[in-house]
């Protein structure tokens, strides 16, 4: 190695050296947004409403005139077991079992849900299952407090609970307001 490859390396070391120190600099004077988490989840805990933190089912309301039209009832779930969302998910977290049935005044077949099985243990909170939906029939909610001592707890069936938002107040609409630059340390 020449003499000048080898200051020509300390120089380009020293330079990536003062990239990087200016990053921490920058990001050390910008405010930050610091929850004091356990400690203020029943007063100032902001959660982002995108959050990713289970998947739910979507129910028929009052705003979806269409279903209502064609004889869903307010508190129906939307899914069609149609299973996008199984085929989307890259490592099987969905498990859907259906069955046909027959309209005896139509004599058309339909699709039945019998079991919508969402293992919220395997879940990777990729999203590829909702945006694979057409029928607008699951979503994500920031409901993030799902620890529990027995995994097989995780084992949810969409289909069957009435998802009802989560354990702390208005999380599912972010919780308390997000204030930028001060450590959120309000304590319950
Ligand atoms: S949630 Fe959506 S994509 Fe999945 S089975 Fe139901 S309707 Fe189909
Ligand atoms: S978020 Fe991803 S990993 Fe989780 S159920 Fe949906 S597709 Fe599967």
């Amino acid at each position: 190695m020449s003499n000048q490859s080898y200051f020509g390396g300390i120089a380009d070391g020293l330079k990536t050296l003062g990239i990087g120190l200016k990053t921490t600099l920058r990001e050390y004077f910008t405010p930050k947004s610091t929850e004091q988490y356990p400690e203020n989840r029943k007063t100032t805990l902001h959660v982002a409403k995108r959050h990713r933190g289970r998947l739910v089912f979507k129910r028929v309301t009052e705003a979806d005139e269409a279903l209502i039209a064609k004889g869903a009832q307010i508190g129906d779930y939307k899914c069609t077991a149609c299973t996008m969302c199984e085929k989307a998910c890259p490592n099987g977290t969905i498990k859907i079992t259906a069955h046909m049935e027959e309209n005896p005044e139509t004599g058309r077949k339909k699709k039945v849900l019998d079991d919508y099985h969402y293992d919220l243990g395997d879940c990777m909170f990729c999203q590829l299952c909702v945006n694979s939906c057409n029928f607008d029939a699951i979503e994500f909610t920031n409901d993030f407090e799902n620890a529990v001592f027995d995994r097989s707890k995780l084992v949810l069936h969409l289909d069957k609970e009435v998802y009802k938002g989560g354990s702390l107040p208005n999380l599912i609409d972010g919780g308390a307001p997000l204030v930028i630059g001060k450590f959120n340390t309000k304590t319950k």
